[in-house]
């Protein structure tokens, strides 16, 4: 019998399986694809997300952002240079791998091209049945991504979600010098969204990225955005197209009994920026602690649905408005944005760790006529 089996071995799934294991409890991470796998996502880790991981990552950092250029249609922008870190990015790859082996070192046993496929409830345990073979546990937790079997077979609701389509473009043959520290975002290239460009050790993840659920031309647009990039035809570049989590913020249950729901399976992510990464790791941060104080008889487990509905959902309920807001009136944000470049410390408050975007309302105003003061320090360049 396992105390806890987690299914999935993505960011979400691997930090959890981690944190229990180091406690001592007897933990199951399943994975269903070969090991390790490939994920189409940027890779960007935002400082926030790095500085709240105990896994020291900087082995699997391609590059290290300290400048975001922000146009719109690749035209009108600003250049943001800060003089901190501001995103880190890795090789999907290579991190969760980095992730789960931590998880092993911890005592926890992984199983990988071991698929879930359902459960049942006992007196005091879980039956979980996979393609292989069928285990007992007394937690089950989905960290199985967006589209979570153990979301659906637990009957929980169906998460909102918008599309992304990305390309992993190299080893390139131009100087890839030039396009280190820096990321690229074009607001424009797609409706409701943003296209990014996020270069890495010799290679660019370029991706389009919409909260619009359905989106005729995703193709196109990523093809348009490669070629704004500077993009030839003659680059090695493979496509790869994912459901993006774009939760609304409105209260929900993220546990049902002995079941809980963590990463993108609970649908918790950044409705403005797309980030996913910080949520997979924070909800699996607060999972650990809830499931542990369980089986020490000091808590139920309703206490992580509670959790994360007061120390979560509500950053990101107000993402959902600003991300509303700003997509809906994106030539009126790029034109107060250069006015007031103020409010580009804000966002980068945000996504260091130092702020959020709860009050953005009052918070934005309160950047743009110096009332409140950012932490970071960044240097702003405009750009035609
Ligand atoms: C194109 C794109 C770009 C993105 N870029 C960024 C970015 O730059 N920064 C950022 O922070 N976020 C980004 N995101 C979001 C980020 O990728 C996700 O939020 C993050 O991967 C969620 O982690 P997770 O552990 O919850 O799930 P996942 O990483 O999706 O892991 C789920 C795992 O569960 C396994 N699994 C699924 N079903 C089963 C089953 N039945 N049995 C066993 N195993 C199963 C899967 O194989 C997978 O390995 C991006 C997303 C997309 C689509």
């Amino acid at each position: 019998m396992f105390d806890v089996i987690v299914v999935g071995a993505g960011p979400a799934g691997s930090t959890l399986a981690g944190k229990l294991s180091s406690i001592g409890l007897k933990v199951m991470l399943l994975e269903k694809q070969e090991w390790p796998r490939f994920k189409p996502c940027g890779g960007g880790i935002t400082k926030r997300c790095y500085e709240i991981m105990d896994t020291d990552i900087s082995s699997v950092i391609e590059d290290i952002t300290y400048s975001l250029i922000l146009t719109l249609n690749h035209k009108i922008g600003v250049e943001l240079i800060s003089h901190s870190p501001i995103i880190y990015q890795a090789d999907r790859m290579r991190f969760d791998d980095l992730l789960v082996e931590n998880a092993i070192n911890n005592g926890a046993t992984f199983h990988i091209k071991e698929k879930f496929l359902d459960f049942n409830l006992n007196e005091g345990y879980i039956n979980v049945e996979t393609d292989m073979d069928t285990y007992k546990c007394r937690v089950l937790v989905g960290a199985d991504g967006i589209n979570s079997t153990v979301g659906r077979k637990a009957g929980f609701r169906k998460v909102h979600t918008g599309t992304a389509m990305e390309a992993e473009i190299g080893p390139l043959n131009k100087d890839m010098n030039r396009l280190k520290g820096k990321v690229h975002i074009d607001f424009g290239i797609i409706k409701g969204g943003y296209g990014w460009n996020f270069p890495k050790e010799d290679s660019l993840s370029i991706g389009v990225g919409t909260f619009r659920h359905r989106v005729m031309d995703i193709k196109k647009n990523l093809y348009d955005m490669l070629d704004k990039e500077g993009i030839k035809s003659s680059d090695e570049v493979y496509l790869y197209g994912h459901p993006l989590a774009f939760p609304d913020g409105k209260s929900r249950k993220y546990n049902n009994g002995n079941v809980l729901l963590v990463g993108d399976a609970a649908g918790l992510a950044d409705p403005f920026t797309g980030e996913g990464i910080y949520y997979a790791i924070e909800s699996a941060r607060i999972a650990s602690e809830v499931i542990s104080s369980w089986f020490n008889g000091n808590e139920k487990l309703q206490r992580y649905t509670d959790r994360i509905n007061n120390e979560i959902r509500p950053e990101i309920r107000s993402a959902y408005e600003l991300s509303m807001f700003c997509y809906h009136f994106l030539p009126f944000v790029m034109i107060t944005l250069k006015t007031f470049p103020a409010i580009f410390s804000y966002f980068i408050d945000v996504i260091s760790g130092h702020d959020d975007f709860r009050y953005w309302q009052t918070k934005v105003p309160a950047c743009m006529f110096g009332i409140k003061k950012p932490v970071s320090e960044i240097d702003l360049k405009y750009i035609r």
